[in-house]
């Protein structure tokens, strides 16, 4: 996770909360309900840096903001970065079926508030996860539509420099997540599309063209295309 002080999680605003009575928004009018988006990779390859921006600069693109029992990192605000809640409390939630998806990492508990994403998914936003491989195969064997991507450093020596450059964990933590890598990576054949985050900007623009090609499927235009094509018919010829 970036040291970055924007949020991770735009998580639901009061609009998105609102009353479902209250009709649909503009955007889903327009476009109905949102895409889910699912980025996953291994800790240190910069998939948090790449969704922050990536979400900064597209419009209706939100991303989720997880729950998770590890404690906060200096810097990370509760609510902003994450949902930090206690383990006892995670597992009652887990219990509960609140959570479209969770597992653990890492030794801790990380979990996808079911309700949260589907007050953004109705809205009419598109949201996207950024979850690990475990939490990827779980929504997919839900059988909620997804669109995956899998992001990958440039090499392994390339993750330890960013691991160790984001100064946040221990040797001990980092070999540990290296270890953790090898298996991580040997699973981007499960995914829909992989972005190699080598330099930065192209990397988000390679990102949000996995966005932008989504949001131009055919059976997502299909509403404005036909309104387009009625115009035509409206056409008097003499
Ligand atoms: P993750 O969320 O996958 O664990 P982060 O987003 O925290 O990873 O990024 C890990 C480190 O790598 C951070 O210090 C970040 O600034 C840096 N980083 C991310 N992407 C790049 C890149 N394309 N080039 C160089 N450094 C990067
Ligand atoms: P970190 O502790 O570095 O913020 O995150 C550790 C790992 O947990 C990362 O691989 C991250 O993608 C994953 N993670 C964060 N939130 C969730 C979540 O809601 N569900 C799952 N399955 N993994 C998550």
């Amino acid at each position: 996770m970036s040291s970055s002080p924007s949020p991770r999680g735009a998580g639901s605003t009061k609009r998105d909360q609102r009353d479902s009575s209250a009709g649909p928004t503009k955007r889903e009018r327009e476009v109905g309900r949102g895409l889910l988006f699912i980025v996953s990779a291994p800790s240190g390859a910069g998939k948090t840096t790449l969704v922050e921006r990536l979400v900064e600069h597209t419009p209706h693109l939100k991303m989720s903001r997880s729950y998770t029992s590890r404690a906060a990192r200096e810097g990370e605000t509760d609510g902003v970065d994450y949902n930090f809640v206690t383990r006892q409390r995670f597992e009652a939630m887990a219990a509960g079926g609140q959570f479209l998806e969770w597992a653990e990492v890492f030794g801790n508990l990380y979990g996808t508030g079911a309700a949260d994403t589907e007050a953004l998914l109705s809205s009419g936003h598109d949201v996207v996860l950024v979850i690990d491989v475990q939490g990827a195969r779980k929504v997919r064997a839900g059988g909620m539509d997804s669109t995956t991507v899998f992001v990958m450093p440039p090499s392994m020596a390339v993750l330890e420099q960013r691991l160790r450059g984001r100064s946040k964990d221990s040797e001990a933590e980092i070999q540990r997540r290296l270890q953790v890598a090898r298996d991580e990576v040997a699973s981007f054949a499960e995914y829909d599309f992989v972005v190699v985050n080598d330099e930065l900007t192209s990397a988000v623009d390679r990102l949000r063209s996995v966005v932008v090609a989504e949001r131009s499927r055919l059976h997502r235009m299909q509403r404005s295309a036909e309104t387009i094509v009625s115009t035509f018919s409206k056409v008097q010829h003499d």
